[in-house]
């Protein structure tokens, strides 16, 4: 039985000033999970302006009371853990398994952002006058805009709002169309632990529509943004153009690389998790595996079988090792990527077609797929965000490192090798922002920085001892105590003795 769900706006559960609804559906079954209101430009307002009056209140709240209401955040998450995890696998797909861990990241992160509420450290430092004194303190930097994907539909707003919460800024969340009811769930549970009315607002719809209207709105000072690398070129064109800071995590074409010495039972483990884990749909998933061709007969002999026998299904059923696509968009995208991959020339070696079998039929499912290809071909170019893998033969480290760096992003790397020198040649020489050692490419950790190079992003980085710098100005003051002018550059103290 499908739920109507509300926007939060200034602390109230409000309809779309439309009066419009759309359904969030569940890629497994094709039912309809919720009822959404459409928002409209005018809502999209409602709510920055809600955020605009709540935060020149909010940060005055001190810090640790701030905190407070992320502590009983991560309280709540933990005591529904297990019926929002279920939630999130009808509507997003993920097996239960990883939505529940899905839900931890986003309880890990409240934790974690709440407790900067007794750090938030600035610094101090020498002064070139006497009787005087300086620091630099964390500000927040006022309403910021969220806007989020569909791929961790509690995990990633969470990595945005937490740290947005605790450093004093108030925020209007614009969650991804194909998972609002679970970013719905976080702002309850926000708001059921004491977020005061307007510092956390939910609007939902779609990127043109309410997300151009978050973009170009004078009274938001940030955007924070997870989605494609061409919605974020938009995102950064539009914001810039009002000179809002923006901070983005975009898309990845991530390799795992094998050595001829490397352990490739360990290996195929780690490509089969990183490759078809959440079906493909990470933006640190394994896309391509860079193999040298000693050992790329031996990988592939023992991979493919381990493919071909991995359980397509409804992610509720413990025995599914891979859910479904998001959408019916999303399978298309996949199919034609999959055509062009054999137009291209790529040898199809397992997979290569959607899966209508029984069940299955109502959903959209994919069959695992792997291809060898060139490094160039686009399939092994271009982020797919489905269950397809190109095997990349290489003859040497040198190499593996140039297909691995030769991509147009940066996000996440690894390389199983048992030779040290070798591993530490990877971790000096692979140009993204996170680089495994002997693990597959994805299984980040929050308390460590996140983010890429290159087209994945701006520069920022989320969580890890980052986690201020996105949501955060430095203010610099300056405290003067002598009683008198005292011009810096230009007065010598020594001279005076
Ligand atoms: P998407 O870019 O299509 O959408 C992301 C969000 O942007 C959605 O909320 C969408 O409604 C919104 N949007 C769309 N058009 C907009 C516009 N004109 N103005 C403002 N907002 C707009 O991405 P998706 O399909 O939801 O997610 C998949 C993508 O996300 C993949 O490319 C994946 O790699 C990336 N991703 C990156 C990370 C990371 O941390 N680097 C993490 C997860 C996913």
């Amino acid at each position: 039985m499908a739920e109507t769900i509300k926007m939060l706006i200034n602390g109230e559960w409000v309809e779309s000033s439309s009066g419009e609804y759309f359904d969030s559906i569940n890629p497994a079954t094709g039912e309809v999970v919720a009822r959404v209101p459409r928002a409209t430009r005018e809502d999209a307002d409602r709510g920055v302006r809600a955020a605009y009056e709540a935060q020149k209140k909010w940060r005055r709240v001190p810090a640790p009371h701030r905190a407070e209401v992320l502590f009983r955040v991560a309280r709540i998450l933990e005591q529904r853990k297990e019926e929002l995890a279920r939630k999130l696998t009808q509507e997003m797909g993920k097996v239960i398994a990883e939505a529940r861990g899905d839900l931890q990241e986003a309880i890990d992160m409240s934790y974690f952002a709440a407790g900067e509420g007794r750090r938030m450290h600035g610094m101090t430092a020498p002064v070139e006058m006497p009787n005087k004194f300086t620091m630099s303190v964390r500000d927040p930097v006022g309403v910021v805009a969220v806007i989020t994907p569909w791929n961790f539909p509690t995990a990633i707003p969470s990595w945005k709002m937490m740290p947005a919460l605790v450093a004093g800024n108030a925020v209007v969340f614009k969650p991804a169309s194909d998972t609002p009811l679970l970013a719905y769930e976080l702002v309850r549970a926000l708001n059921d632990a004491g977020a005061p009315p307007g510092v956390v607002n939910i609007i939902y719809g779609s990127g043109s529509v309410v997300g151009d209207a978050l973009l170009e709105h004078p009274l938001v000072n940030l955007v924070t943004f997870t989605g494609s690398s061409d919605v974020g070129r938009h995102v950064a064109e539009v914001a810039g153009r009002h000179l809002k800071r923006v901070s983005l995590e975009l898309g990845g074409k991530n390799a795992i690389t094998i050595m001829d010495d490397a352990d490739l039972d360990l290996a195929v483990e780690g490509v089969l998790w990183s490759a078809f884990g959440t079906t493909g749909q990470r933006c640190t998933a394994c896309s391509r595996v860079i193999v040298h061709e000693k050992v790329k007969k031996a990988f592939l002999d023992r991979l493919i079988p381990r493919v071909e026998a991995l359980r397509l299904g409804n992610g509720l059923d413990p025995n599914t090792d891979v859910g479904p696509l998001v959408n019916a968009s999303q399978l298309k995208t996949v199919d034609e990527y999959v055509q062009i991959g054999i137009k291209e020339g790529a040898k199809l070696l397992t997979g290569g077609h959607p899966v209508t079998d029984g069940e299955l039929a109502r959903g959209f499912f994919y069959a695992p797929t792997v291809f060898e290809t060139t490094p160039d071909m686009r399939i092994a170019q271009e982020e797919i965000f489905g269950p397809v893998l190109s095997v990349i033969t290489v003859k040497d480290l040198d190499e593996a490192i140039e297909v691995n760096n030769g991509v147009a992003y940066g996000l996440s790397s690894s390389i199983y090798t048992q030779d040290i020198n070798k591993a530490f040649k990877a971790m000096r020489d692979l140009t993204t922002g996170i680089v495994y050692v002997n693990a597959g490419t994805i299984g980040a950790e929050i308390h460590m920085p996140f983010g890429g190079t290159r087209n994945t992003g701006n520069g920022h980085r989320e969580a890890g001892h980052t986690l201020l710098d996105n949501v955060t100005e430095w203010k610099t003051i300056y405290v003067d105590f002598s009683g008198r002018l005292q011009k810096a550059q230009i007065d010598n103290p020594v001279s005076t003795l």
